[in-house]
């Protein structure tokens, strides 16, 4: 049965009402359904508003006994509803029928404030996407000004960070032994406003002691980029369960930062993932929520990534650890999905943030949390990165080899590198024989080092050299099958030149994208931090940034330098990285001149020759004179 988001399906008083910014769809893959049924399942009535739209909405329920939960979605709002040129999008596949408009920009302040408005006494708790990335002072792309925490500018009382399931479970015990949730200061992954007189006497011990740290304050990073950096590179070195607890002065008040979570074991992972969801959207919805298609025969296996790609939040969200299900829980949901109305034989994907990232990068992890000064994979590989591929590969051949399974599907992001880094060719062999279909895409991200390694990414080498391993077993299973590598331009660090380089090598390979992804600085990345300061957080030195909407049309149009809409702006980027050696009809060049041109040139080549011509002539004929007259035959 679906939780309630009715009063014909609840008639009382909720324990707890959950105001979210999507359709309910009451399915693992939503952060909203993780919360709702584990709230549910700790004994308390939730009721669920999905995408309140008027004061009616909020008030459905009437007041919860407990408080409000607010979750803007798995997408920030702004990400949502706006492409990275700031131009509304005219569907959001977590709506119904994809409609737009139903999710307002900034929703979590949005639902934060009516709430307030309407019952001002009653306690609201933040968690999700939106409000976890947003928790510090941040750089705000669409505003493009740093903005204070959402907790300052939504006024709710506590913000649950990073994943949820561990902070719920015990602000829920607290509450069940009748502690008010203004009076919850101390659960580990969670954040609150305090003014200085009311910070407890431990947390000023720690202040003392460095155990708890104190950020540069949102007045500092808003008007010092290199503060902003600094704040940046605290938050991001403590933010897993080893991280310490973190403080930043906004105006009058302290943002506190308790100290993160610790990850979930594979035992409470497969509680979670146990749960009764109905695995469908709410049967209000007659015209579907499109964002369900791709997930209703997917499972979820892992969660946290040891990749590090800078432009990725889900490093700050997820966490670096990744966490797994056994194996029973993960065939246990295959079994139920094969017994699904509408299962055709597929499961459509078994990953998570990297399919491939099984267990946590080494054992040092779960003991101590992952290393602040360096990272597990990406631009350097580290020595005591464990690769492995044989647990998921044995999980997928079971997978496989359940009773009305045609094929399992691995859609989730495929690491290459940790794949190169793996002695045996074993696990690629079998993705490519019986996971994929026609095309595996991956995510080079560039072809320049330099750019590369301001994304945390491997060097390009390491990419081909993957390309050629991935080549050459499709050609021995006798499978003509294609790697369709996913770009990004304008990302901090790239330059024009780099720009035209990934334009020729996409030349070199005869491969134009149909779609190409522009930066974008989503909130609390690293990537972001770049974009905004100019500076790299990890070391402090400068970093170039496209910024201006003429170069990063002009590095976007590269990327598809074969379209006719984008040949003027292609010929302005040759100009103006001085590659006019790449206009022209040689099987080098990316684009031809316009016929005038070709014309002009043309012309300009015969005058030149014919000078050359004349000239030639002179000399001929100074030499003829030289000699004294014309040989005589
Ligand atoms: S030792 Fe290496 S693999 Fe382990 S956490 Fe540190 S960087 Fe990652």
């Amino acid at each position: 049965m679906f939780l309630p988001i009715s009063r014909e399906e609840f008639d009382g008083q909720p324990d707890i009402v959950y105001v979210i910014g999507e359709a309910y769809c009451d399915h693992p893959s939503f952060g909203h359904a993780i919360v709702s049924r584990l709230i549910e399942s700790l004994g308390f009535s939730v009721a669920i508003v999905p995408q309140p739209q008027s004061d009616a909405d909020y008030t459905r329920f009437g007041m919860p006994r407990l408080g409000f939960f607010v979750s803007g979605g798995v997408v920030d709002s702004m990400v949502n509803n706006y492409t990275v040129a700031k131009i509304r999008r005219t569907r959001d596949v977590y709506s119904e029928g994809g409609d737009p408009g139903k999710r307002p920009d900034r929703c979590v302040d949005v639902y934060c404030r009516a709430l307030k408005r309407l019952y001002p006494d009653c306690a609201v708790v933040i968690g999700g996407i939106e409000a976890s990335l947003r928790r510090f002072a941040h750089y705000d792309y669409w505003s493009d000004k740093v903005l204070p925490s959402i907790l300052s500018s939504s006024g709710a009382d506590l913000l649950i960070y990073g994943m949820g399931e561990k902070p719920i479970a015990e602000i829920c015990a607290l509450l069940s032994r009748g502690v008010p949730l203004a009076r919850i200061k101390d659960v580990r992954g969670t954040c609150y406003l305090a003014e200085d007189g009311a910070l407890s006497a431990a947390l000023r011990r720690d202040m003392e002691s460095g155990e708890a740290l104190i950020c540069p304050s949102y007045d500092e990073v808003r008007s010092d980029k290199r503060a902003y950096a600094d704040a940046f590179r605290m938050q991001s070195d403590n933010s897993d369960f080893s991280g310490k607890t973190l403080l930043q002065k906004h105006g009058g008040l302290w943002l506190v930062q308790n100290r993160p979570q610790f990850p979930l074991s594979a035992a409470e992972m497969d509680a979670v993932y146990a749960l009764p969801y109905e695995r469908k959207p709410h049967p209000s919805y007659r015209r579907g929520v499109p964002a369900m298609e791709e997930i209703e025969f997917s499972i979820t296996s892992v969660r946290g990534c040891f990749g590090s790609c800078n432009y990725c939040a889900l490093t700050y969200h997820q966490g670096r650890i990744v966490q797994k299900r056994s194996r029973e829980s993960i065939m246990a949901e295959a079994k139920k999905l094969t017994e699904q109305p509408g299962f055709k034989g597929y499961i459509h994907d078994v990953g998570g943030p990297t399919a491939n990232f099984r267990d946590p990068a080494c054992g040092k992890q779960l003991k101590s949390g992952a290393c602040r000064d360096r990272k597990c994979i990406g631009w350097k590989k580290c020595p005591a990165l464990e690769v492995s591929h044989k647990e998921y590969l044995s999980l997928l051949r079971d997978l496989r080899s359940l009773e009305k399974v045609k094929k399992v599907f691995v859609r989730s992001g495929i690491r290459f590198d940790y794949v190169m880094y793996d002695k045996s060719d074993e696990f690629l062999t079998e993705l490519i024989k019986h996971h994929i279909s026609g095309q595996l895409k991956v995510a080079p991200e560039h072809v320049s080092d330099k750019v590369l390694e301001k994304m945390n990414k491997p060097p390009f080498s390491v990419y081909l050299d993957f390309k050629r391993k991935f080549d050459a077993i499709n050609a021995r299973l006798g499978k003509k099958q294609y790697l369709v590598p996913y770009l990004i331009s304008s990302h901090p660090g790239c330059t024009l030149a780099d720009a035209v380089r990934l334009a020729e090598y996409l030349r070199s390979i005869n491969y134009m994208p149909q779609q190409v992804q522009d930066f974008y600085p989503t909130p609390s990345t690293k990537s972001t931090c770049m974009y905004y300061t100019g500076l790299d957080p990890d070391t402090g030195k400068e970093v170039y940034v496209p910024r201006s909407r003429r170069e990063k049309a002009m590095q976007r149009a590269l990327m598809q330098y074969g379209l006719k809409r984008n040949y003027a702006t292609v010929k302005e980027a040759l100009r103006e990285a001085g590659r006019e050696d790449l206009i022209g009809f040689g099987k080098n060049c990316l684009i031809r001149p316009t016929k005038e041109e070709a014309i002009a040139a043309k012309r300009e080549r015969e005058r030149a020759s014919s000078d050359h011509g004349r000239s030639v002539g002179n000399i001929c004929g100074k030499k003829r004179n030289a000699r004294g007259g014309r040989r005589k035959k």
